[in-house]
C-alpha cells in the first residue's frame, strides 16, 4: 500500500495497480468507466500528457493475449477519443506506449501527449 504522495516516493514496477487504480483521489481523471481509466500524468513530460490504461493488469502492449480483444478494443475507444480531443485542441497530438527497457511502469498505459517537452527532471 502507497500512502506518501503520489510524486513521490514510489519505487514499485507497477504504479497503475499499485497507487493510481486503487485510488482515483489524487489523479486528475480525464476518463473512468469499469475497464478503463485516463488521467494527466503525474509527472507530465509534455505540456499536455494523457496516460490511458486498462484497470485490469496487463503487462505491455506485446503480451496482450486474445483474451484481451474486447478490452483493447473498450481501451482503443478511449485512446482515439482522447487523442481526437487533444488534436482538436492543440493541432497536434502524439500517441505512444513503450516497450522493454523504455516501459518504466510494467502496466500497459498509452500516451497520449501534445506541446513541447517539459523539463521537470
Ligand atoms: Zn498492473
Amino acid at each position: 500500500m502507497a500512502t506518501g504522495p503520489i510524486r513521490g516516493g514510489y519505487v514499485g514496477h507497477d504504479f497503475y495497480c499499485d497507487v493510481a487504480i486503487p485510488d482515483l483521489s489524487a489523479l486528475d481523471v480525464v476518463y473512468d468507466d469499469e475497464s478503463v481509466l485516463a488521467f494527466h500524468h503525474t509527472r507530465p513530460f509534455w505540456e499536455t500528457h494523457i496516460v490511458v490504461v486498462p484497470k485490469k493488469h496487463v503487462d505491455s502492449l506485446t503480451t496482450v493475449g486474445a483474451d484481451d480483444a474486447d478490452l483493447m478494443r473498450r481501451l482503443f475507444v478511449v485512446v482515439q477519443a482522447i487523442a481526437r480531443d487533444v488534436e482538436e485542441r492543440a493541432g497536434a497530438a502524439a500517441v505512444l506506449t513503450n516497450l522493454g527497457r523504455y516501459q518504466d511502469s510494467k502496466h500497459l498505459h498509452i500516451h497520449v501527449h501534445s506541446g513541447g517537452r517539459l523539463t521537470t527532471e
